[in-house]
Formats: structure tokens, C-alpha cells, sequence
């Protein structure tokens, strides 16, 4: 049985306003890491708020451990939330606010004294336990806010852009944090299910056991809200869509226009600049001289012998790699190549490139990802 389960779920805020959410259908199992993630206003923040029982559901059924919740009140549903904001209790210590929720829940002191001492442990927060939150760091404070939801010990873990306040270094320290806190929540036969939203696709990458992505604007009423339901080596791999393809990796994959030559079940030909080049994709569907877009990830296009000719526009040394933006010609969009870090070339160099078939993903005129082979 799914910890959670999503049928058909939609949104509306305003009877005259559009759907926020379009008919979502999604199963997170139990002890499974589900990471939301899209662009701003796609609306991850509405399908957590929808989980938690902090937002009415429009249409359509949720399901915790195969129990019907739409109706059920948040405190009753066995989850527990995170926010962005912390939202902690300016005036109670980091020892209250942590004991505050339970203190509803449960009769005895000496019970909630051990969860509060347990999580505290925990999160490496014991010292600070008689601090007030504004005594404490950006970290600390969501330290606390993370300790607040282990208490509860809830069925399933609920975040809404956690880290986004903090500085980088510890958006990177924290985000071990939360991976290791699910890792050991899940080592007994209980299971604790996480979803985790953000609209940062290396967090995305780095946390999730499956990542759902998020339609935004005129696509979730084309389309439903859910892009792509997947590991994240499936999206990156993988992508079913544009929408997919261009959200999913950094640097961005690149899109160029091309028409086709050839199309079969193994492979397409296209034109390109001028010159023919093979996808090993499935183009049984496409027809020959329609146009399609190419995908091309920087990280698969190799710079020496090729042979697609580019004039050098730029280049930035990242000291780990280099990322070299080129011509192939003058209509087409800059092509964003990632180099090795010792890549070096006067500007306007004349560069021969390559890209290996198996690397080349072709999307129809609707958007939609041809089969890779
Ligand atoms: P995200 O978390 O992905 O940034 P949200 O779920 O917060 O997106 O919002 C999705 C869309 O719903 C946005 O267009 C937002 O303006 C709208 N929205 C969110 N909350 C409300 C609300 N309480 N009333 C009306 N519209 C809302
Ligand atoms: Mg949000």
C-alpha cells in the first residue's frame, strides 16, 4: 500500500480562476524520499498544503496509508511540516518550541522531555536548548523548525523549500543533514516517508528517490500538472518533453531547430547547419521535412576531431570545467559546450566538434521526447 496516494487531485482557488493543480496522479511508497520541484507558482507549495490538510482539495481523492483524507483535520493525518520560513515561537526556547506540538498530543512531561532530548541529540541542538530563536542561526533556527516535525514522529515528513533561506555552504551542510535524517528514520521496519519541495533541481537531484515535476503557466491545462514522474536518473536521462529536457541538468540542455531527413525506429537523421546528423531515437512517427527540436546536454558534445565546425563566442573557466559558448551558425542560438578545465583557445577559434548518436534527443512539434534507443 502507497504511504500516500494522489487521484486525479485538482485546485481551484477562485471559482473564476483557472486550475492551479490538474488532475494529479501519483503513488509516494512507504520510506520513499518524493521531492516536488518546478519553477515558481507552479504549484508544489498547493499540493503539500493539500497533503498536510492546510488547503481544501477541488476534485479528486488523497490517500494516506489507503485511508481517504480529504475531509480528515491536519492534526489526524500523521504528517508533520517544515517550512521555509521556520515559523518557530520568538518567545520560547529552542526547548519549547521543540516540546510545544506534543504538549497537545500528549498528557505525560516526562515522555515528551525524552522525544524533545532525543530529536535534540539528534540535530546536534542540545547546547542551544535554553535559547530563544533570535540567539540562534538561519541553520539553527531551521535546525529547530526540522526537530519540531521528528517529535511527532509522523508517518510522512512534509518540506516546503527549507533550505531556501539559508547561505549556500549551508544550504549544501543542511541538505546532507535532511538525507541522513531520512536514511536513519528508515533503518527499523517503520517506514517514513518524505516530500520535499523545491524549485532547485540539484537539490531535486541530490535528494530524491523519485522526482515529481511540475507543469507550469499553459501547460498544466495542456498537459495535467505532472511533467514527469521519475528517478533522477530517469529525468536526466530520459526527459519525456522539452519542458523536462530544459528544467532537468545545468548547464542547460541546448535546443536547436532541425528538419528531418530520415526517420525510422533506430534512428533519425536531420539537417543541421547544413550538414546531416544521426539521433539513435525512435522517429517512427515523424515524417520526413518536418521540423523538430534537437537536445544536446553540454556535458555530451566533445571538442577536437568532429564534424559540426563552430567559431568560439566566449568562454568561462570554472576551474573544475570550462563552459564554452560557440557558433555553428549565424541563425541558431549559441551552443553552451562543457569543456575540460585545461581547455585552451584564442577567442574565435575555429572549433571541430562532436557528439555521439546515443547523446542526441529529438522532440516533435508538440513538445514530446522521441524514444531513445
Ligand atoms: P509554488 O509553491 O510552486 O511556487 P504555489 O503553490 O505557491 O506555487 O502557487 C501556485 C499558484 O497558485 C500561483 O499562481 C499562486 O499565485 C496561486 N495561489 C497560491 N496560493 C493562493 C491563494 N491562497 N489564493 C489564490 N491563489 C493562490
Ligand atoms: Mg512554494
Amino acid at each position: 500500500m502507497s504511504a500516500i496516494e494522489f487521484r486525479n487531485i485538482c485546485k481551484r482557488y477562485g471559482s473564476q480562476s483557472p486550475l492551479t493543480i490538474k488532475e494529479a496522479n501519483l503513488q509516494v511508497q512507504p520510506g520513499e524520499f518524493c521531492v516536488f520541484v518546478g519553477p515558481s507558482g507552479c504549484g508544489k507549495s498547493t499540493l503539500l498544503r493539500m497533503v498536510a490538510g492546510l488547503e481544501d482539495i477541488s476534485a479528486g481523492e488523497l490517500l494516506i496509508d489507503g485511508q481517504m483524507m480529504n475531509e480528515v483535520p491536519p492534526a489526524q493525518r500523521g504528517v508533520a511540516m517544515v517550512f521555509q520560513s521556520y515559523a518557530l515561537y520568538p518567545h520560547m526556547t529552542v526547548e519549547e518550541n521543540l516540546g510545544f506540538g506534543l504538549k497537545t498530543l500528549l498528557a505525560d512531561k516526562t515522555l515528551i522531555a525524552q522525544k524533545v532530548a532525543k530529536a535534540a541529540e539528534a540535530l546536534q541542538l542540545t547546547p542551544l536548548l535554553q535559547r530563544l530563536p533570535k540567539e540562534l542561526s538561519g541553520g539553527q533556527r531551521q535546525r529547530v523548525a526540522i526537530g519540531r516535525a521528528i517529535v511527532k514522529e509522523p508517518k510522512v515528513f512534509l518540506f516546503d523549500e527549507p533550505l531556501s533561506n539559508l547561505d549556500a555552504a549551508l544550504r549544501v551542510q543542511t541538505r546532507l543533514e535532511i538525507a541522513k535524517l531520512h536514511k536513519s528514520l528508515n533503518q527499523g521496519t517503520k517506514k517514513t516517508s518524505m516530500i520535499y519541495v523545491t524549485h532547485d533541481q540539484v537539490e531535486a537531484m541530490t535528494l530524491a528517490d523519485k522526482i515529481v515535476l511540475l507543469h507550469t503557466g499553459e501547460l498544466i491545462e495542456r498537459h495535467g500538472s505532472i511533467a514527469q514522474v521519475g528517478t533522477p536518473m530517469e529525468l536526466y536521462h530520459h526527459p519525456k518533453s522539452l519542458f523536462v529536457a530544459e528544467f532537468i541538468g545545468s548547464p542547460k540542455m541546448n535546443i536547436l531547430p532541425a528538419i528531418v531527413h530520415t526517420a525510422g525506429a533506430e534512428a533519425v537523421v536531420f539537417s543541421l547547419a547544413g550538414q546531416s546528423f544521426t539521433a539513435a531515437v525512435d522517429g517512427s512517427h515523424l515524417s520526413v521535412g518536418q521540423a523538430v527540436n534537437i537536445g544536446i546536454r553540454p556535458e555530451h558534445i566533445e571538442v577536437g576531431a568532429g564534424e559540426l565546425k563552430s567559431k568560439l563566442s566566449h568562454v568561462e573557466y570554472l576551474g573544475d570545467s570550462s563552459l564554452l559558448y560557440v557558433q555553428i551558425a549565424p541563425e541558431l542560438p549559441l551552443l553552451t559546450v562543457k569543456a575540460r578545465p585545461d581547455f585552451v583557445a584564442s577567442e574565435t577559434a575555429v572549433l571541430n566538434l562532436s557528439v555521439a548518436r546515443q547523446h542526441v534527443h529529438v522532440f516533435d512539434a508538440s513538445g514530446l521526447a522521441c524514444q531513445r534507443r
